[in-house]
């Protein structure tokens, strides 16, 4: 169909810059064993290798002590509750990273550390970047898929879903922590960007945070997307043993840009029913400041479970899932929220699923979850921010707490069209926009964010 014509040539012209910036080898260096954190590292080299083990003695304020996942957390299983009990899942209280700041890595950290680059010529051939950003095993069924279904498989019901949440809504966790702008007048951050361990992300750490300073932000939070069990969408994540590697490469960018930018560490953590358990243990196994909920719907699992009635009912159940995802009280805020629009971009219409978003996003509202506006959406198939902006309104009426990420795969995107961004939620009615420290909720107001921006992009000119 022509729909999919258009959508599939605007994945292969995606894909061409992504390939050429794969051409660049990586460097291996060995590490360099320095007492300190280096100083003034003026112009993070862009040849500095990944990964590089990050020395025994430097500061690893994110590590917690590996726990075993593979089977039982040491909690006592948080059995479904109803909404009224407390959530039994506990952030990690702040006390915690004082205690562990001196953990050591893990003597296995080094195995991986050796095998965790992909080789990155292949990717262009094995992998096609999808509508989303996100890249797609060629062989995948097509996102969107060839064609609309004109019959339906059976009758739509809401998503098969055992699982009830297994925690709680939360109370919103703010932090007593006062902003302060940094000497170039900086304020905001950037809470959402990739690492090369995705394999779908390049260029080094140290380059997105440099391009963070330019573009006038105080910090960043890299987010990169978790590990998940039994095979699943291995092609767009690291492994379980390559994230001690993803805390040191976090690490490493945080001791270069020491006093230049604030580097924070996140986790865009996949939200797929009947993994709650093991997302649980995932996010305990450092001290992540921000954990990014994110609903996929573009995985060949995702689309196994949920594609199964019209087009109508498979963006339906996108919606659902969102709120199951709030509900599960893993998350501090929620990525993307509309992404399903480029399912059949084409056929996007918001007056129909207007309602399911109406319902949805009062459950959310409950919930006291975070939402995010995604500028990456303007690159995408329905070119558009995540959300829309009728949409942001919705949420800026049920005071939905908002965080804006770049969702940057590559460096030069990092703090992209935040201006417009911000003015978008000023005219969506917010007045306030946010980021996470320590998963902790640290509000600005918009007018606030809008001339820190432009006094710091100035003064680092
Ligand atoms: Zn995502
Ligand atoms: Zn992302």
């Amino acid at each position: 169909m022509s729909n999919t014509k258009k959508t599939i040539s605007k994945k292969v012209k995606a894909a061409k810059p992504a390939a050429k910036a794969a051409k660049k080898p990586l460097v291996v260096k060995k590490p360099v064993v320095t007492k300190k954190p280096a100083p003034k590292p003026s112009k993070p080299s862009p040849k500095k290798a990944i990964p590089k083990s990050v020395p025994k003695t430097s500061p690893t304020k994110f590590k917690l002590p590996v726990k075993k996942t593979s089977s039982a957390t040491k909690k006592p299983a948080p059995a479904p509750v109803k909404k009224a009990v407390p959530a039994p899942i506990q952030k990690p209280v702040p006390t915690k990273t004082k205690a562990l700041t001196k953990v050591s890595a893990p003597a296995k950290k080094k195995v991986a550390a050796k095998s965790v680059i992909p080789p990155e010529p292949k990717i262009s051939t094995a992998l096609v970047v999808s509508s989303t950003g996100m890249p797609r095993i060629a062989s995948l069924p097509s996102a969107p898929p060839p064609s609309p279904k004109t019959t339906v498989k059976k009758a739509f019901s809401l998503p098969s879903i055992s699982s009830e949440p297994i925690a709680a809504a939360k109370a919103p966790v703010m932090s007593s922590e006062k902003p302060v702008a940094s000497k170039s007048g900086a304020l905001f951050y950037d809470s959402h960007m990739h690492t090369p361990l995705c394999k779908h992300a390049w260029g080094e750490p140290e380059e997105y945070a440099a391009q963070a300073v330019k573009a006038g932000l105080k910090g960043i939070i890299f987010t990169c997307h978790c590990p998940m069990p039994d095979g699943f969408w291995p092609t767009v994540r690291m492994s379980e043993s390559e994230m001690d590697v993803y805390l040191d490469l976090v690490q490493r960018t945080a001791n270069a840009f020491k006093g230049k930018l604030d580097v924070c560490l996140g986790l865009e953590s996949e939200y797929f029913p009947g993994y709650e358990k093991w997302l649980e243990t995932m996010h305990q196994r450092a001290s992540f400041d921000y954990i990014l909920g994110a609903v996929h719907w573009q995985s060949k699992e995702y689309l196994n479970k949920f594609e199964v009635g019209t087009i109508e009912n498979f963006r339906r159940s996108y919606f659902e899932n969102l709120a199951l995802s709030a509900e599960t009280g893993l998350y501090d805020c929620l990525a993307h929220p509309d992404l399903v629009k480029n399912y059949h971009p084409d056929s996007w219409c918001f007056a129909i699923i207007k309602n399911t978003v109406t319902t949805v996003l009062d459950r959310i509202a409950k919930t006291g979850v975070a939402m995010e506006l995604n500028t990456s959406g303007l690159n995408k198939s329905y070119s558009e921010m995540n959300p829309g902006n009728e949409m942001l309104r919705m949420m800026a009426e049920r005071k939905i707490p908002i965080v804006i990420g770049s969702d940057s795969h590559r460096a030069p995107r990092v703090g992209e069209h935040f201006i417009t961004a911000l003015n978008n939620l000023a005219e969506a009615g917010f007045e306030h926009v946010s980021y996470f420290k320590k998963r902790q909720r640290i509000d600005l107001k918009i007018s606030d964010v809008i001339s820190s921006i432009k006094r710091a992009t100035d003064a680092n000119a």
